[in-house]
C-alpha cells in the first residue's frame, strides 16, 4: 500500500466529508416546531412535553416517560424513583459519564464501581456479585458507546439479590439488546437528550419506568408543577413542593424539538446502522483494530451509534501505541482520538472531596466501611483508554468517503512498522472525562 501521510504520502481521505458528520441535522420541520413555541412564549409549560413524553413512552411500549432538563436530571430523578437513599450503594462501571454515578451523592447514597468487558466496554457481569454488599440498592448498567450490555446476565443477578437495575440509554437510543429496545429492561431509565447524543433534542433528559411509584417519586422530587399527576397517597402529601429542591422541568423548545426527531429518528438510525457497518465490515481481517459492534444476526443493534469505537489491540502491532496510531491516522485526514472515558474510581471527587461538610470523603460519608476503590483495584478499566480508539460518526451512507476513511485506518494499521521508530508511547493522562472529544468545527 501507499506509502503514509505522516511520512509525506498522498492523504487517504481526499473527499471533502461535507455534512457527513453534520449532528444534529436541523431541518425546517424542527424550525418551525420550535418557532412555534417561541412564538406562543410556551417555553416553560409542559403541554408539547407531554405530547412528547407520550410518544416517546409508546415508542418503548413503556407506561411512563417524564421528561427532564437533562439527562443528569433524568438520572438522579431515576434514583431517588427507586427510592435511593442515606448509605444506598448502586453498583456502576467506573468506565461511563460522571453522571451515571455522581448524582447519587446528594440523595446520601453512594457508588461501588465495577469492571468492564474490554470487548463490549459495558459493566462486567462476572464483576457483579463480588460488588453486592447489604446495602446495594441497584446496578446501573451504561450500554456504552451504543453498544447493549449482557441484559440477561446482569437481570439475572438482580433478580436473584432482590435489587434494582437502572439503565443509562444516554449513549444508544434505539438500541437493541436481542430484539428488545434498550431502556425497557430494567427498572428504570434514563436518557440524555443533549444536541451531541444521537437523539438531540438541545439539553434535555427522559426517564422511562413501568412503575407508577418510581414515576410519581421522581415528579415529586423534581416536577413541583405537575404534582396533580400524583395518585399514590404517601407521595401526594408532599404536593406543591419539591422533594429535595429540585426543579427538572423539561425546556419546551426542547421537547418541540424531540417531537419531530421521533418521526426522522428510525430511518437516521438506519443509515448510520448502514454506513457504520459498511465501515467495519471494509476493515474486518485488519491486524491491530476491530469493531466495537454487536455479532452479525444477533438481532443486537447499535442504534444511532453514539461516539463510536474501534477496539485496538497493541500486542498484534508489536505494541504501537493506541496515540502514535491515532497521529497516523489523522495525518491521513481523519481526527481520531486514542482513549474514551477515564475511570471515575480515580478521580478526586470519590476518593478525598468532602462535598457536604460532613467531615469524611462524601463517597464514605455515609458508608459503613471504607469503600474506596484506589489506582489498580479495576484493572481493566484502568488500561482501557490504550486499547480504544475513535472512529468517524457516519451520519449518512457514502460509500466514498466511507471507503476513504477505512483505508486512512487500514493502510496505517497495514504499515505499523514504519511508526514503530517515532513511537513515545500514550501520554499519562490519556483519556477524557467526557466522551465526546472531537471538536466541533
Ligand atoms: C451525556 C450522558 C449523561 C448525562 O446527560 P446530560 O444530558 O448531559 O446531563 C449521562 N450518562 C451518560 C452515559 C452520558 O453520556
Amino acid at each position: 500500500m501507499s506509502k503514509l501521510a505522516i511520512f509525506g504520502g498522498a492523504k487517504a481521505v481526499q473527499t471533502d466529508p461535507g455534512n457527513m458528520f453534520t449532528w444534529p441535522i436541523i431541518t425546517k420541520e424542527i424550525e418551525e416546531a420550535v418557532l412555534e413555541v417561541l412564538r406562543a412564549g410556551n417555553m416553560s409549560g409542559t403541554d408539547v412535553t407531554k405530547k412528547f413524553e407520550e410518544e416517546y413512552a409508546a415508542w418503548h411500549k413503556m407506561k411512563y416517560a417524564l421528561g427532564h432538563s437533562t439527562g443528569t436530571g433524568a438520572l438522579h430523578g431515576a434514583m431517588f424513583g427507586l427510592g435511593i437513599g442515606k448509605g444506598d450503594e448502586i453498583i456502576c462501571p467506573s468506565i461511563t459519564y460522571w453522571a451515571s454515578a455522581l448524582p447519587i451523592f446528594s440523595l446520601g447514597g453512594t457508588v461501588v464501581f465495577t469492571e468492564i468487558d474490554p470487548e463490549t466496554l459495558c459493566i462486567d457481569p462476572n464483576d457483579i456479585e463480588k460488588r453486592i454488599t447489604e446495602r446495594t440498592k441497584a446496578i446501573l448498567v451504561v450500554h456504552y458507546a451504543a453498544m447493549p450490555a449482557d441484559m440477561d446476565s446482569i437481570i439475572k443477578i438482580a433478580k436473584k439479590h432482590n435489587i434494582k437495575v437502572i439503565e443509562d440509554c444516554s449513549h444508544a437510543h434505539g438500541a437493541l439488546y436481542k430484539g428488545k429496545v434498550v431502556g425497557t429492561i430494567g427498572d428504570v431509565s434514563a436518557f440524555s437528550l443533549m444536541s451531541g447524543k444521537s437523539f438531540p433534542c438541545g439539553e434535555a433528559g427522559i426517564m422511562l419506568t413501568n412503575e407508577q411509584r418510581v414515576y410519581e417519586r421522581a415528579l415529586a422530587f423534581g416536577h413541583y408543577a405537575r404534582h396533580n399527576e400524583i395518585q399514590l397517597e404517601d407521595i401526594k402529601v408532599g404536593s406543591g413542593l419539591p422533594q429535595g429542591g429540585y426543579k427538572y422541568r423539561m425546556h419546551q423548545l426542547s421537547s418541540a424539538v424531540g417531537r419531530v426527531q421521533l418521526k426522522s429518528y428510525p430511518q437516521q438510525m438506519a443509515e448510520i446502522d448502514k454506513a457504520m457497518n459498511y465501515f467495519w465490515g471494509l476493515l474486518e481481517g485488519t491486524p491491530g483494530i476491530r469493531g466495537h459492534r454487536p455479532e452479525k444476526n444477533s438481532k443486537t443493534t447499535k442504534g444511532g451509534w453514539y461516539s463510536p469505537l474501534g477496539l485496538y489491540y497493541p500486542e498484534e502491532l508489536e505494541d504501537l501505541s493506541v496515540s502514535r496510531f491515532c497521529e497516523a491516522v489523522i495525518a491521513e485526514g481523519f481526527s481520531a482520538n486514542p482513549g474514551c472515558n477515564k475511570p471515575l474510581h480515580l478521580h478526586p471527587i470519590f476518593n478525598t472531596i468532602d462535598v457536604y461538610h460532613q467531615g469524611k470523603p462524601t463517597r464514605i460519608a455515609n458508608s459503613a466501611a471504607d469503600i474506596r476503590q484506589p489506582l489498580r483495584s479495576l484493572p481493566v478499566s484502568e488500561g482501557i483508554q490504550e486499547k480504544v480508539f475513535s472512529i468517524p460518526w457516519f451520519k449518512h451512507y457514502r460509500p466514498k468517503i466511507i471507503e476513504e476513511h477505512a483505508t486512512a485506518f487500514k493502510k496505517v494499521a497495514e504499515n505499523y512498522k514504519a511508526l514503530l521508530p517515532g513511537d513515545k508511547g500514550n501520554p499519562e493522562d490519556i483519556g477524557s472525562w467526557g466522551l465526546t472529544f472531537r471538536k466541533k468545527d
